[in-house]
């Protein structure tokens, strides 16, 4: 089968690929969409988070077949799996995990011991291809009222979820969201189904604080023409209550820090690619809660129920189609510069 496979670092071909068989307790999918992520970007750009050495969970070295954030209709099962038939829509949660050690057990199975944040996509074949295999804990059947364009975006909306779930945001409280990219805008979305009032997008891309505009953003603010913390200050009388540091870079940081109220939190949600400085003053003076997200965990059923019952339109985050042939030119080199675009979804 045809799938874009990845061995290092600005190095992805589109080639033929032998997937494995079908084991006992797999699922086999024919992928129909497959969102790319700032991961794969890193992975394509700097040869970061793939496994060049055996994942200790999956056995598995590049070559592999990139891409984490997929839907598809299931084409075949194992003969252990009997809650999960052919022709059934499902989405893929990639996180991999032990399910036995003691974070594992403990639910926080994003944490696991074994895994170091291994994926589906950078660890093991994921679903930049034709098909797919995964273990059947991997999969979640998608009910009738979700498309599998919405069941491509479950993935990057489980991080917005869980940020959210774990910043503790109340029915109207207000909220600031650094960084307007698919994680950010998917934040928006999650953050106005949770009841937030005042919503604050910040980011230095017109185009995306449009975009955040018309996904219900309250306040957009442009840090190169405004200051974003004085500004949300000047607003709200007091600053916000969470604050959601989704851009990971030095000036997001500290504004994040500066905009939220006494008592408020800062959930780190990005990856950063260098240090930042804190100033815990300003943290102190108002007894501020610094908390970090790392992707998800047991949150994609309710995604999934959220999505289905219109509480959070995702499909909007889509801003262009592309086919497998051409992930490199229009997906992977595109997104590092054309800041119009959120999330691209391939189709194979
Ligand atoms: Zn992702
Ligand atoms: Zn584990």
């Amino acid at each position: 089968m045809k799938a874009a496979v990845i061995y290092g670092k600005k190095d992805v071909r589109i080639e033929e690929f032998n997937l494995r068989t079908v084991g006992e307790h797999d699922v086999k999918i024919k992928v129909a969409w497959a969102g790319i992520c700032g991961s794969d970007l890193h992975a394509y750009h700097h040869g970061s988070a793939i496994a060049y050495e055996e994942h200790p969970l999956s056995g598995r070295k590049v070559p592999l077949v990139l891409g984490h954030e997929f839907s598809g209709t299931v084409s075949e099962v194992g003969a252990a799996v009997t809650d999960v038939k052919v022709g059934d829509h499902v989405a893929v949660e990639p996180v991999l995990y032990c399910g036995e050690c003691e974070t594992c057990k403990s639910g926080q199975y994003n944490l696991c011991e074994q895994s170091n944040v291994g994926f589906l996509g950078l660890v093991d074949d994921g679903g930049f291809a034709e098909y797919a295999v995964m273990d059947r804990k991997h999969v979640h059947i998608l009910p009738e009222g979700v498309s599998l364009e919405e069941g491509a975006l479950i993935e990057p909306t489980a991080v917005a979820f869980q940020a959210v779930k774990k910043s503790g945001l109340q029915v109207g409280q207000s909220v600031a969201i650094y960084g307007a990219g698919p994680i950010g805008l998917l934040t928006l979305l999650v953050a106005k189904a949770a009841g937030a009032a005042e919503i604050f997008v910040i980011d230095v891309s017109g185009e995306r604080l449009n975009m955040a505009k018309e996904l219900g953003a309250t306040y957009v603010i442009n840090p190169t023409e405004q200051n974003a913390s004085e500004e949300i200050l000047r607003i709200t009388g007091k600053g916000v209550e969470h604050a959601y540091e989704v851009a990971g870079v030095q000036p997001t940081f500290t504004s994040a820090m500066e905009s939220i109220t006494r008592g408020g939190t800062v959930t780190v949600v990005a990856g950063f690619a260098k240090n930042v400085e804190l100033d815990p003053m300003v943290g102190l003076s108002k007894e501020a809660n610094l908390t970090f997200t790392l992707a998800y965990a047991n949150v994609f059923p309710a995604v999934i129920k959220a999505i289905a019952e219109g509480k959070m339109d995702v499909k909007k985050v889509i801003t262009h189609r592309i086919s497998l042939d051409n992930i490199v030119e229009d997906g992977l080199e595109r997104l590092l510069d054309d800041k119009s675009q959120a999330k691209i979804l391939v189709h194979p």
